[in-house]
């Protein structure tokens, strides 16, 4: 039987998207950042310090002196907010992911506390969650480790998938994931996946789960939030102390690139890193560290009140993509399948057929960008062919609902030509 070459439902599609197209617009949904209103929040960072301001903790911020764990009061702020005591707590420079590849760069030459040896001679393999963020799966093959993707759940990572693979193979050395509004779903770790993952029998004595905690505070609304999980005080009272790392920045709660990079873990592991981090640095930069504790104390309600007024910033473009998409797609699942997390930075959609990167090419064509079909899978390779990720932060709200228009009729037609067998 041939498939008829055209229908009605084709024929539709292809007028809504050539109309979307006749428009001629440039919008970008791809890029994981800040808006400027969002940058605009912490403006007062530039001038957090005074010219007399160069003492903190009786340190002078000028100087090489204070050690590489961070400057007290940096520490203390950042080890509130991981819910840790400050000497659990490293503040490094200005970027999380360089911190997550400084300790995967120590444990491959040296191992970590309880390796027999460097994990880069014993084949290192490290599990992932997918779908994903591109940037991990990037770090992890460039420093050569084998990536063995689990599923991402609404509940976080496939527990039952990792107790496997760890039981059953000594390379395999731990897990990297996002406990709290991961990237791109917006899933966050229950209490119980969390613990049976700190209390899981590995094969590798020195299973380490390397938790990217980037969105930990980035909750969308007061009321209705996911509750961050304290990997390492899990850890400790699962019997393996030294099993978490949890990485965290200010990227995208100050500036972008232009933060403060920190990682909590056990004290012992906090000695350990140190001692790699005194070998190549004196100490990370004070005076940066400074402005942030200067800025962020005091800012009205802290943090927590800066979080807020981002809230109301991201919010309701979640809700716009959310509304569009339910407008132009229905509810249903015909078209595609997408969940709106009470948190972070994404919306993972599934299309309904595997069309993904014939969406992204058709709305590249017609003027709107989309993260690339395949990157939330390790190699760029998407064996479902349905995931795209949507980036809502960055444009303004009506951009955003303009782009999730273009976005419905680009999924439109992709779907209408599959089924016609186009
Ligand atoms: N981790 C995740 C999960 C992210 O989504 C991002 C930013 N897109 C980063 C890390 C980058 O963090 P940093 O700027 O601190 O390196």
């Amino acid at each position: 039987m041939t498939k008829p070459a055209t229908s009605p439902a084709l024929e539709q599609a292809r007028a809504a998207y050539d109309a979307f197209r006749a428009r001629g617009l440039k919008l970008n949904m791809q890029r994981g950042q800040p808006s400027d209103a969002d940058f605009d929040l912490s403006n007062g960072l530039l001038t957090a310090l005074g010219e007399d301001d160069v003492k903190m903790d009786g340190l002078d911020l000028r100087n090489y002196p204070g050690g590489v764990a961070g400057l007290p009061s940096a520490r203390a702020l950042f080890a509130r907010y991981l819910d840790l005591k400050a000497e659990n707590v490293v503040v490094w420079n200005n970027s999380s992911l360089e911190l997550q590849g400084l300790v995967l760069t120590f444990a491959l030459l040296h191992g970590v506390r309880g390796s027999s040896g460097p994990w880069i001679t014993q084949r290192p393999r490290l599990i992932v969650t997918v779908p994903g963020y591109d940037r991990h799966f990037l770090l992890l093959e460039t420093l050569g480790f084998e990536l063995l993707p689990v599923d991402m759940q609404p509940d976080g990572p496939d527990v039952d998938a990792i107790e496997r693979l760890a039981a059953e193979d000594p390379s395999v050395k731990g897990v990297l994931f996002v406990p709290t509004y991961s990237n791109p779903g917006g899933e966050s770790i229950s209490a119980d996946k969390a613990r049976r993952l700190m209390s899981l029998r590995a094969a590798a004595p020195d299973f380490t789960v390397f938790a990217d905690d980037a969105y930990r505070a980035h909750h969308l609304s007061d009321t209705e939030r996911d509750e961050p999980v304290n990997l390492v005080t899990l850890a400790r009272d699962a019997g393996h102390p030294d099993r978490a790392f949890v990485f965290a920045s200010t990227s995208k709660i100050t500036f972008a690139s232009a933060g403060l990079g920190f990682v909590g873990s056990s004290e012992d592991n906090v000695k350990w890193l140190s001692g790699y981090l005194g070998a190549q640095s004196i100490g990370p930069n004070k005076v940066e560290q400074a402005r942030h504790v200067r800025f962020l104390e005091g800012y009205p309600g802290g943090l927590e009140g800066l979080m807020g007024r981002h809230a109301e910033l991201i919010a309701p473009k979640f809700r716009a993509v959310d509304e569009v998409l339910r407008a132009e797609l229905g509810a249903g699942g015909e078209y595609a399948n997408w969940r709106v997390p009470r948190g972070g930075y994404f919306i993972s959609l599934d299309t309904a057929e595997p069309v993904a990167a014939r969406v992204v090419e058709l709305a590249d064509a017609a003027g709107v960008s989309l993260t690339p079909a395949g990157a939330t899978y390790p190699g760029g390779q998407d064996p479902t062919g349905r995931n795209l990720r949507l980036a809502p932060t960055r444009p303004p709200l009506e951009e955003v609902r303009t782009a999730m228009q273009g976005l419905a009729a680009c999924i439109r037609l992709a779907t209408e030509e599959h089924r016609s067998g186009r």
